[in-house]
C-alpha cells in the first residue's frame, strides 16, 4: 500500500470513529483529521499515533498557525542538540515569519538569532511571549487542548451548551511561581503518546481529572520544558463560571476561529498604531 493510500485509510478510520467536528458542538460534519498536538511539535515529525480528531475544515485549517506558534515555543527548551533538529527549527521560524508577519519581531527575536541554537541566548533564555500575536495564537492552541482532550477522555464532542477555559504558562511563569502548583494534587499521573515501544514523554505529556460525572474535566498538558497548558472543559458553561470565577474567557463550541481572528485583528491594530507613531 502506498503512503498516500495508507494515510487516506487512517484518516477514514479516524472520521468513522469521530464523524463530527470536535470543536463545533457536534452538529458539523468532520471532513479533516486534526492532530493535537500537531505533527510539527515532534522531533523529525516522529509522532506516535493517537490524539487524532475529526474536525471541520475551517477549525482545522484556521488553527494551523496556532499549531505552528505552539510548535515553535514547544521546541525551544531544551534546544535540539542535532543538526536535523536545528534545521527543523529554522524551517519553523521561516514558516512563522512568512505566515504570521510581526510575530517574531513581537518576541524580539532578531534574524541572526533565529536558529535553534541561538534564539534563547537573548535575555539569558527568557523570551518575550506576552505580546498580542503570541498570546492570541497560544490561547487558541490552549482551547484546542481542552476540546480535544475532553473528546479523548469521554468520546463525546463537547456540546453546544459547553465551553472551554484555558491558559498557557511559559517556563518563565513556572519559574516565577505564576503557575498554580496546587493543580497537580488533583490530577492523575501523566501519560503520553505511545505506539509500541515508541513514546514521547520528554516532548509531550498530559494529565486529567474528570469531575461532576463526565460533565467537567481538567487537563494539564506539558510540552518539553517549554510550556504547559491548563484547561477546563464543561458540558455546561455555568459550571465553568463557578470554577474560574469569571477570570478567563470561555470558548464555546464553534468559536475557536472567531476568537483567533478577533485577537489577531486587535494585535494588528495595536501594531500599526505603534509603528504609526514612530
Ligand atoms: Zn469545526
Amino acid at each position: 500500500m502506498g503512503e498516500s493510500n495508507r494515510k487516506r485509510r487512517a484518516h477514514a478510520a479516524v472520521l468513522d470513529g469521530c464523524p463530527w467536528c470536535i470543536y463545533c458542538g457536534g452538529d458539523l460534519p468532520a471532513t479533516t483529521v486534526d492532530h493535537v498536538p500537531p505533527i510539527i511539535m515532534f522531533a523529525q515529525r516522529q509522532r506516535p499515533k493517537g490524539l487524532e480528531f475529526g474536525s471541520c475544515e475551517p477549525c482545522n485549517g484556521g488553527t494551523k498557525h496556532a499549531d505552528l506558534v505552539a510548535a515553535m515555543l514547544g521546541r525551544s527548551m531544551p534546544d535540539s542538540g542535532t543538526d536535523a533538529g536545528r534545521a527543523e527549527m529554522k524551517s519553523i521560524f521561516s514558516a512563522v515569519n512568512n505566515n504570521i508577519p510581526g510575530l517574531l519581531q513581537e518576541m524580539h527575536i532578531p534574524r541572526e538569532l533565529q536558529t535553534a541554537a541561538g534564539w534563547r541566548k537573548q535575555n539569558g533564555g527568557l523570551l518575550r511571549t506576552d505580546g498580542p500575536l503570541v498570546s492570541s495564537h497560544m490561547q487558541t492552541f490552549a482551547f484546542k487542548i481542552g476540546f480535544s482532550l475532553y473528546y479523548e477522555l469521554t468520546k463525546k464532542v463537547l456540546p453546544k451548551s459547553g465551553g472551554v477555559v484555558a491558559r498557557w504558562f511559559s517556563n518563565v511563569d513556572r519559574l516565577d511561581g505564576t503557575f498554580p502548583q496546587s493543580v497537580f494534587e488533583h490530577l492523575l499521573p501523566p501519560t503520553t503518546l505511545r505506539q509500541g515501544k515508541f513514546e514521547v514523554p520528554d516532548q509531550f505529556e498530559y494529565q486529567w481529572r474528570l469531575a461532576e460525572g463526565d460533565r467537567m474535566a481538567m487537563f494539564l498538558a506539558t510540552f518539553r520544558q517549554s510550556f504547559a497548558v491548563l484547561a477546563f472543559a464543561a458540558t455546561d458553561r455555568g459550571l465553568l463560571d463557578a470554577e474560574t470565577k469569571h477570570a478567563f474567557e470561555i470558548c464555546a463550541p464553534g468559536e475557536l476561529i472567531s476568537i483567533l481572528r478577533r485577537e489577531t485583528r486587535r494585535a494588528d491594530t495595536a501594531m500599526s498604531a505603534r509603528t504609526g507613531k514612530k
